[in-house]
């Protein structure tokens, strides 16, 4: 049964609900009791779960912390969530959030407290990173065991990073979406938050839900794709991160891996932390034995740019629905009903905070006829070319391409060696550039404090997404987990990409890591 928090503090903001005390059964209740009984009998023990309040639960409400759906609550509930009870899940509660995901410091809430961002962890007076931000704080905490986050740009990874947790993205259209949101179809996956690797693969891979495809999300990978996809994986034992298929032994050692370093992500923004930080991964991965080797993804330095073309244009015309009349609040008094567009805006501009404005503008202005060629169409070009980079750069091809033999073999790639990252050693300098996982950083630098953040242009948020977009873009798996920086107790993310549904094997190897 559903609980309430004990160790919730009234100065933290992370909760925008708690469960209930009481559980009141209806028809449309989950029944909780007979979904714990049936998890302890598939060999599940409980735990507790934090869900992000943009993923619809039956019992509280759904606010994705915007003021315009602060009472609303679904009448369904996410399959994810459903998924996650049948494997032993409590909730705890719904987490605060950039409001429908959009920000990166879990600042642009407006529920519960308007205008007051969520305090960090394990410093309060630091970003908590964002989207989701609370569920990142709640694992961290200790309120809960496992947390449900979205990942569109980075909001599971990049919190994980902020606040020493781990951050799982899985591969796009493995994990349902339905009742999920949504901010930007396209690139909206659902993630998995926690304290460590091992609690994710016991769900996500152990636990099956990898396997299952949900007739009610339209971009839910088929029963016929994921068979597909798992026979091009198959010898890519779950348990045993080898890059030789058949193999299958438990991962003791890193020998036959090779990590590509992205040369690209050696940018001028990066903070001499956090670049420890990766140097000391670099030489942790060499120790347990690997290849590292410099990787090129020439398009990475486009890559931002085309998130935040395509991100917003895809919110905005997702975001049109919150018109008052099919979603979201009407003013009280009345005054604007019945007279059309005056409902709206009315209803759209109380209920809309500054950050989702912008990014409705700018969607709607990139979309259309004058600016949809040079904005929206370029945007989807870049796209296209930042999987081409991923696929060469990966020894396994891409199971969705024809015959997921990887692209005309992964070329050769050029590399300017004097850009590499300074003082990263590596092993062999020409590459190859056919690798197992990317290894880099999950964001720029350390959490920053709350008065940086509050000094901060957008651009300069928009800045923070740099490493994590670009596996969003292409839908691939990627995953943060913490890493001590060097010099500082400030917790340091760093990030494995793999390529699409090497999701087993990359949160093998992440376990082995950490
Ligand atoms: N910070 C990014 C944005 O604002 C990513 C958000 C996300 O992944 N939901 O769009």
């Amino acid at each position: 049964p559903v609980r309430r928090l004990a160790s919730s503090s009234p100065t933290s903001n992370h909760f925008i609900t708690e469960s209930p005390t009481t559980k009141t059964t209806t028809t449309t209740q989950p029944d909780a009791d007979a979904d714990g009984a049936q998890a302890a009998q598939d060999g599940f023990p409980p735990f507790t779960l934090a869900v992000k309040d943009n993923i619809a639960t039956l019992n509280e409400p759904t606010t994705c912390a915007s003021a315009g759906l602060r009472n609303y609550t679904s009448p369904f509930e996410a399959t994810v969530v459903a998924q996650l009870r049948r494997r032993g899940a409590v909730l705890v509660g719904k987490t605060n959030l950039d409001e429908f995901g959009m920000g990166s410091h879990s600042a642009n809430s407006a529920v519960p407290s308007p205008g007051r961002p969520v305090p960090g962890f394990p410093d309060p007076a630091r970003s908590p990173g964002g989207s989701s931000g609370g569920s990142a704080v709640a694992v961290a905490r200790g309120d809960a065991d496992v947390a449900l986050g979205t990942d569109t740009g980075g909001s599971v990874r990049l919190p994980a990073a902020y606040t020493g947790t781990v951050g799982f993205k899985p591969s796009y259209g493995m994990v349902s979406r339905f009742g999920v949101v949504p901010y930007a179809n396209s690139l909206d996956t659902v993630g998995l938050l926690a304290r460590d690797v091992g609690q994710i693969s016991r769900l996500l891979v152990r636990g099956g839900m990898w396997r299952e495809n949900d007739p009610n999300d339209p971009t839910s990978l088929s029963d016929s794709t994921r068979k597909r996809c798992a026979a091009v994986r198959e010898g890519y034992s779950a348990a045993g991160a080898t890059s030789e298929p058949s193999s299958g032994a438990a991962l003791t050692s890193f020998k036959r891996l090779t990590f590509g370093v992205p040369l690209e992500y050696n940018i001028e923004e990066l903070s001499p932390l956090v670049k420890a930080a990766w140097q000391t991964t670099l030489d942790q991965l060499r120790r347990l034995g690997a290849r590292v080797v410099p990787v090129a993804l020439p398009t990475t330095r486009h890559a931002l740019s085309a998130y935040y073309v395509i991100a917003p244009a895809e919110a905005s015309s997702n975001l049109a629905k919150y018109d008052g009349v099919r979603y979201g609040s009407r003013d009280p008094s009345g005054a604007a009903d019945g007279a059309g567009d005056v409902l709206y805006s009315a209803a759209r501009g109380a209920g809309f905070g500054d950050e989702v404005r912008r990014r409705i503008l700018l969607g709607s202005y990139t979309l259309s006829s004058e600016a949809i060629d040079n904005y929206f169409i370029q945007a989807q070009r870049v796209r296209r070319l930042v999987r081409r980079d991923f696929d060469r750069a990966f020894c396994l091809g891409n199971p969705l391409l024809d015959g997921g033999g990887g692209e005309e073999g992964g070329q050769q790639q050029q590399f300017d060696l004097t850009d590499l990252p300074e003082g990263v050693a590596l092993d062999d300098k020409r590459g190859p550039p056919q690798v197992d996982f990317l290894v880099c950083p999950t964001a720029p630098t350390p959490p920053p404090t709350a008065d940086e953040v509050r000094r901060a242009t957008p651009l300069d948020a928009y800045m923070n997404d740099v490493f994590t977009v670009p596996a969003s873009l292409a839908g691939l798996p990627a995953i943060s987990v913490p890493m001590p920086g060097r010099e500082s107790e400030l917790p340091i993310g760093m990030q494995l990409i793999g390529q699409f549904w090497d999701d087993a094997r990359l949160l093998d190897t992440a376990q082995t890591l950490v």
